[in-house]
């Protein structure tokens, strides 16, 4: 079995947990809680079970981007990183943490991932997408211009930061009305995250902020299957100008992002995402508790790929991604 590292793998606190009702049906719903308020009991046997070496904790979704008011969402969200902290203490060598962040105030996300980095030594962060708040009617992405002080703040520290999904406010959701099974993991979180970090290389961020890492899951939310198309629209045509990046989107995608198997667990998609953006950049990942641990394990150790990607993609790009030291 290859050692593995696995980076979206979620649990809850009390405050967050009812976020994650109604994902699952509701005959399910004591199995999730039980797995999402776990840390040290079923969740590290089946670590040891299917070769998961170390395990990079995140709280679950929406929870801190839908409390819409902003020092209400920096409390939830230090108390979260604090229990979270407390945890890898108990078994450091098995698990690191993601900082979750209160975006609602970009000076204040900047403070609690530099605390995280530096005190709590936390490796990076993970956002579930745009987040709500009582200062802006609409919903905030992170292109948006007061968003870049925060970005510097990333790039200075060299944290990774994980573009998690959530589904989209119902007041955007009306292509999903009455068709309420593409939400979630069937459509609309991929369809959302997909347009937020295609937003991010639109907009001229990594233009000012070269250094930063982006991580998405899912094997890219459908990214790595449309990359060609985004840059060659209407061929022919003459060119013009349409976003203010200096770039091709392709040359942001290949340079600033890394993807995850989390929840996609399929060898044909597998190896289109490693044709596009190279295994250097695909990492292993579950997605529990939402999904089962044996079922990426089982899936990512017989996938036809070579032996040094699947350790690679499994092991080693995590270790340098977030400077894990064996
Ligand atoms: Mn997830």
């Amino acid at each position: 079995m290859t050692p593995k590292i696995a980076l979206e793998e979620h649990f809850a606190t009390d405050e967050t947990l009812m976020d994650s009702s109604g994902f699952l049906p509701s005959a399910d719903w004591s199995e999730l809680k039980s797995r999402l308020m776990d840390i040290h009991d079923q969740r590290l046997r089946q670590m040891d079970t299917h070769g998961i070496e170390t395990m990079i904790l995140s709280l679950n979704a929406p929870a801190v981007q839908a409390i819409a008011d902003p020092q209400k969402a920096h409390d939830v969200a230090q108390r979260a990183n604090d229990f979270l902290a407390e945890q890898i203490t108990k078994q450091p060598t098995r698990f690191r943490g993601f900082a979750a962040l209160p975006m609602q105030d970009p000076d204040m996300a900047a403070r609690e991932l530099t605390r995280c980095m530096k005190d709590l030594k936390f490796v990076g962060a993970l956002v579930n997408g745009f987040s709500q708040s009582t200062q802006s009617p609409a919903p905030l992405y992170y292109d948006l211009a007061q968003y870049w002080p925060f970005w510097s703040v990333v790039e200075q520290l060299d944290a990774p930061f994980y573009l998690h999904p959530r589904n989209p406010l119902p007041s955007d959701a009306q292509i999903y009305s009455g068709h309420p099974w593409l939400m979630g993991p069937t459509w609309a979180f991929g369809q959302e995250t997909a347009v937020h970090a295609l937003r991010l290389m639109g907009s001229g961020l990594f233009d000012a902020h070269p250094g930063l890492k982006i991580i998405v899951g899912h094997l890219g939310e459908g990214l790595p299957y449309s990359m060609w198309r985004i840059d060659h629209r209407n061929g022919w045509a003459s060119p013009t100008k349409r976003y203010p990046a200096k770039k091709k989107i392709v040359d942001y995608f290949n340079a600033h992002f890394y993807l995850t198997t989390s929840g996609n667990f399929r060898t044909q998609t597998l190896i289109d995402a490693i044709l596009e953006i190279g295994a250097d950049r695909v990492l292993f990942s579950a997605d529990w508790p939402f999904e089962n641990i044996d079922h990426a394990s089982d899936w990512f150790e017989s996938a036809s790929i070579s032996t040094a990607d699947r350790l690679k993609i499994g092991r080693t790009n995590a270790q340098q991604l977030f400077k894990l030291h064996p």
